[in-house]
């Protein structure tokens, strides 16, 4: 059982401005103990943040891995892409990785998602609403994306200088985990 001492999870979350979160991610090739620790890790951080969502990368490890919980407890999807989406939903979205905003952004609804789960077996996800944003999200993190890219020009360069100005002066990986979780 994992142990986290004063119940602080190991993990930093990446914000803003670290190169890490503007970096596509690479697949995972093997589902061994280490990415099955992680997810653990990412869950359990995912948790006291709190979110619904976490992508690896959001932590510094970048590989084609997200967890998330839209309600029905957590699930770990490795190696995700989508093969369909469709419809239109407008919600108001945050990221953990951008503390403090939220913008109302307009995707598909309906998703189908593919990957793998921790046991190495096919993952098929279809989702809308809540959930289909999240994994579009999650997924979007993986390829580098932050949510600000999803506004239209005008919001896009308006919160870009902003966060800009917000994050600029934050350290990097002040602990070095990088190197530590790379897998
Ligand atoms: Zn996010």
């Amino acid at each position: 059982m994992t142990q986290y001492p004063c119940g602080v999870s190991e993990l930093a979350i990446r914000t803003y401005g670290d190169p890490v979160l503007r970096t596509p991610t690479r697949d995972v090739e093997e589902i061994d103990g280490r990415v099955a620790r992680l997810a653990e890790q990412m869950i359990e951080a995912m948790r006291e943040a709190p979110g619904v969502g976490l992508a690896a990368n959001q932590v510094g490890v970048s590989r084609r891995l997200f967890v998330y919980d839209a309600g029905d407890g957590p699930v770990t999807v490795i190696n995700p892409r989508i093969v369909e989406s469709e419809g239109e939903f407008t919600y108001v979205e945050g990221c953990l990785s951008v503390p403090g905003y939220a913008w109302e952004i307009t995707r598909p609804d309906r998703v189908h998602l593919v990957g793998l789960d921790l046991d190495g077996n096919e993952l098929s996800l279809e989702a809308d609403e809540f959930e289909g944003r999240i994994l579009q999200h999650e997924l979007d993190h993986l390829d580098g994306v932050l949510l600000v890219e999803r506004l239209d020009p005008d919001q896009r360069k308006e919160a870009r200088s902003m966060l800009r100005r917000e994050f600029s002066s934050q350290r990097r990986d002040p602990d070095g985990l990088a190197s530590r979780l790379e897998l």
